[in-house]
């Protein structure tokens, strides 16, 4: 299949014509025409280097309303160079998107200058759950109208002792929210997020 027949925009598919990309890798094929329907979750066993950044990433950005500022998409990962790796991922795919913002959010690093960067009004918040939890706590982020949220490498963040920070920071979040679950496996603990926190989801593998 090609990236226009999954029903991307031009603004996406001019941005993937940048980038190179020829053609959609297995998960993006399979993920891409799922998401871009709405009220579809997902769960995804897939593993790193297989362009799971681009299958949530490209219908995400599709999906949200670049003309508002307030935050509708909420990406957790288990780390932070993961999480500027999909920051920056992102920013390149959405580089026609004029407006748009996406912000990192992770421990480490001064919490009013990224607090600063989500009141400049950041459509898409890429986060490790526990650098989430504190800033939900403290009133710097407002998550209560995301419509798309993403749980990558859900095996590493619970092999991290993120279950707890993930649960407090879904409960945050509107029900009838998307939510889309990229592992590389599949132990129980990961099924067990799954059908806590997603509405009879369908299940990809590549
Ligand atoms: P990921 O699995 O999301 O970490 O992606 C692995 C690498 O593949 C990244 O450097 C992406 O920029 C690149 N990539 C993603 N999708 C494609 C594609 N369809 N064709 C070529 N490269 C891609």
């Amino acid at each position: 299949s090609t990236f226009q027949e999954l029903g991307l925009n031009e603004d996406l598919l001019k941005a993937i014509s940048d980038l190179g990309f020829t053609e959609p890798s297995e998960v993006q094929a399979k993920a891409i025409p799922i998401l871009l329907e709405k009220d579809k979750d997902l769960v995804a066993l897939a593993q790193t280097g297989t362009g799971k950044t681009a299958a949530f990433g490209f219908p995400m950005l599709q999906q949200i309303d670049i003309d508002s500022r307030t935050t509708q998409g909420l990406i957790l990962s288990p780390t932070r160079e993961l999480c500027l790796q999909i920051t920056n991922e992102l920013k390149h795919y959405g580089k026609y998107y004029k407006g748009l913002n996406v912000t990192a959010i992770y421990g480490g690093a001064s919490i009013s200058d990224q607090a600063r960067q989500v009141k400049r009004g950041a459509q898409i918040i890429v986060a490790t759950p526990g650098r989430m939890k504190d800033m939900i706590s403290r009133n710097m982020v407002d998550i209560s109208k995301i419509q798309y949220s993403v749980l990558d490498e859900a095996d590493e963040m619970l092999n991290m002792g993120f279950y707890e920070d993930i649960t407090d920071i879904l409960s945050h979040t509107p029900e009838d929210k998307s939510t889309w679950l990229f592992s590389a496996t599949m132990p129980k603990e990961v099924s067990n997020i799954a059908k806590k926190f997603m509405f009879d989801p369908i299940e990809i593998t590549v």
